[in-house]
């Protein structure tokens, strides 16, 4: 399996869908390249848009996962516990500080945070 792209190459590319989200379908995944790069926040309530960002390649399926982020405005943003409509995929997420991946489970991307 290739090694895939570090988590701070995945973190640039989210800085950059971050504030500008209208421009993901633009971007290269940092992984595989190919512009199938999707972000959707899922919030515990439309007010405050508090909560995480999932944010995936659809070619590749790799991502990150980002806890306690306020979705921007523009970005896609689904209501936690009603994310049927979006369709999130079970993408291996790229956690960071992980030098090998020998015993190291990925996390689904998909557990509600710690508050
Ligand atoms: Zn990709």
């Amino acid at each position: 399996m290739a090694a895939g792209a570090t988590w701070e190459r995945w973190y640039d590319a989210y800085a950059l869908a971050y504030a500008a989200p209208a421009s993901v379908p633009q971007l290269a995944c940092p992984d595989c390249s190919a512009s199938a790069l999707r972000l959707v926040y899922v919030v515990v309530d439309l007010v405050d848009r508090l909560g995480y960002g999932a944010f995936w390649c659809d070619a590749c399926l790799q991502g990150i996962s980002l806890s306690r982020a306020e979705a921007p405005a523009g970005a896609a943003v689904a209501l936690f516990g009603e994310t049927a409509g979006v369709s999130i995929p079970d993408y291996a997420v790229v956690s960071p500080q992980v030098s090998g991946s020998a015993g190291v489970a990925p996390e689904t991307g998909l557990a509600w945070p710690e508050v």
